[in-house]
């Protein structure tokens, strides 16, 4: 990945960090979850993410009028560049492609959509990511 201080492509995600979850620009207080690459094999952070979605779309179940998810991102502030640059506080990445398969990412957000009947434009999500 691209650094977005030197420009050098030696930006990586860190080993262990916080995912954040956002839908259509919104989250719960608790659309986050801690990973550890280290420790954690893929499946149990792919487990993690799928229950961060089901919990927000459960809320989210609850609401009268539900616009459809259009915007999905999953993204963390734990990055490092190679060439030690200092990145700005509150800079963050996506974590698609990185961390997970985007792919994948739109098959678990699906599934749990329509388990608790929350209107989902996957198409929108993809283009936007
Ligand atoms: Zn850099």
């Amino acid at each position: 990945m691209y650094c977005p201080k030197c420009f050098n492509d030696t930006l990586s995600v860190h080993s262990r960090g916080v995912a954040k979850l956002l839908f259509n620009g919104k989250q719960m207080d608790t659309s986050q979850f801690l990973y550890n690459i280290k420790q954690e094999s893929p499946e149990q952070i792919y487990e993690k993410l799928r229950e961060k979605i089901a919990e927000f779309f459960q809320w989210y179940s609850g609401f009268q009028n539900k616009s459809p998810i259009k915007k999905f991102e999953v993204f963390s502030q734990d990055f490092v560049c190679k060439n030690n640059c200092k990145l700005d506080i509150g800079t963050k990445f996506t974590l698609l492609n990185i961390l997970f398969n985007a792919q994948k990412v739109y098959e678990i957000l699906e599934e749990e959509a329509s388990k608790y009947s929350v209107p989902i434009d996957i198409k929108s999500i993809s283009k936007g990511s």
